[in-house]
């Protein structure tokens, strides 16, 4: 499994949000099947009278998150991304619409979340051993010089052209923090094309309900209590929203004993300690995606007004020390 090994784990184990009941059962039938997917597991379970069409339906949306993980893997040498950040540091790359489509609306995440969510993180996501193996813990000195590399302003866009060029010539993208969210946006799609309501799909955490459950209720989703896995922390009652969670306890590096996450603050290089989840209900899988991300890495102080800032968003935030913030 790419970049899987004993130190950075998929999402084997538990999935931290998940759907609790196939809540009111209806006399459609039930479709549900499990894929492995850019490093964890996509789950799609979906109703529909013609049992055919579902699972057509469902075929043609595995392929579409697996096209998306083609397009956006940093592990893969061959993805877009891989090219991009080949080339892009010593000349202007040409590229899809749809690459920088997302790279510009990852930009937008970033401004707005004035620099926590930053898809240049790619070198310190290096650094500290989360695309080889390292067991050292980086010095000052090569944090600071991973960090030089690390800025959103250091992306030049022409969203005309379809071009993309970095101002450093090794900073590099990573779009882990976003593309499972984008991908689950784009499985949706599949299934309104088919006409499909009664649908959801979860893809590592980052769930898109689809309209209604059968009988037109609420889908009910658990958050799992990252202390406790035998305990739900909350539910939550989704209609046609997007959930998502990050966590620092499924990846993560092990360095002299101690555990890093693999989510960083591109302020201070460091991977961000004292919170162990952070989930948020949004519109769209990829603002909860991006969102789950950008608050983790702030600054607790911050934090609030950020989320007043963003209409119609739902979080919740466990910290390390059992502390909980909810909002609204
Ligand atoms: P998960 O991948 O477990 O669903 P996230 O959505 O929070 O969790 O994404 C974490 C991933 O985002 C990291 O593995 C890395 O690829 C990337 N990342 C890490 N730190 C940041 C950051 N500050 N801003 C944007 N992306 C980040
Ligand atoms: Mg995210």
């Amino acid at each position: 499994m790419e970049g899987c090994g004993v130190f950075y784990c998929m999402k084997r184990i538990t999935l931290f949000i998940f759907l609790i009941t196939l809540a009111g059962c209806s006399q459609h039938p039930l479709v549900r099947e499990t894929r492995i997917l850019m490093d964890t597991f996509a789950e799609i379970s979906c109703f529909d009278a013609d049992k055919d069409k579902a699972i057509k339906a469902m075929d043609e949306a595995f392929k579409e998150m697996k096209r998306i993980e083609k397009v956006f893997s940093k592990f893969d040498e061959k993805s877009e991304i891989s090219r991009i950040n080949k080339s892009a540091g010593l000349e202007e790359v040409s590229t899809t619409e749809e690459v920088i489509g997302l790279i510009e609306r990852s930009i937008y995440y970033s401004k707005i979340s004035d620099g926590a969510f930053d898809i240049t993180i790619a070198p310190l996501m290096e650094i500290w051993g989360f695309v080889h193996k390292n067991n050292f813990i980086p010095d000052k000195k090569t944090i600071e010089e991973a960090l030089k590399k690390v800025s959103y302003e250091n992306i030049v866009l022409d969203t005309q052209r379809l071009t993309i060029h970095f101002l450093h010539k090794d900073t590099k993208i990573d779009l882990g923090g976003i593309a499972k969210g984008y991908a689950v946006d784009r499985a949706k799609e599949v299934f309104l094309s088919y006409g499909i309501k009664n649908c959801l799909i979860n893809l590592g955490g980052n769930i898109f309900a689809l309209d209604s459950a059968p009988g037109n209720r609420n889908w009910h989703i658990g958050i799992r209590d990252p202390k406790d896995k035998n305990k739900i922390l909350k539910t939550l009652y989704l209609k046609g929203q997007a959930v998502s969670t990050s966590g620092n306890y499924e990846r993560f590096v092990v360095l002299d004993g101690k555990r890093y996450s693999h989510i960083i603050s591109p302020v201070t290089g460091m991977p961000v300690q004292g919170i162990m989840s952070v989930t948020v209900v949004a519109d769209s899988g990829e603002l909860a995606d991006a969102l789950s991300t950008a608050i983790f890495v702030m600054q607790e102080k911050k934090t609030l007004e950020f989320i007043k800032s963003i209409k119609g968003i739902e979080v919740l935030i466990v910290k390390e020390d059992g502390k909980k913030i909810e909002y609204p």
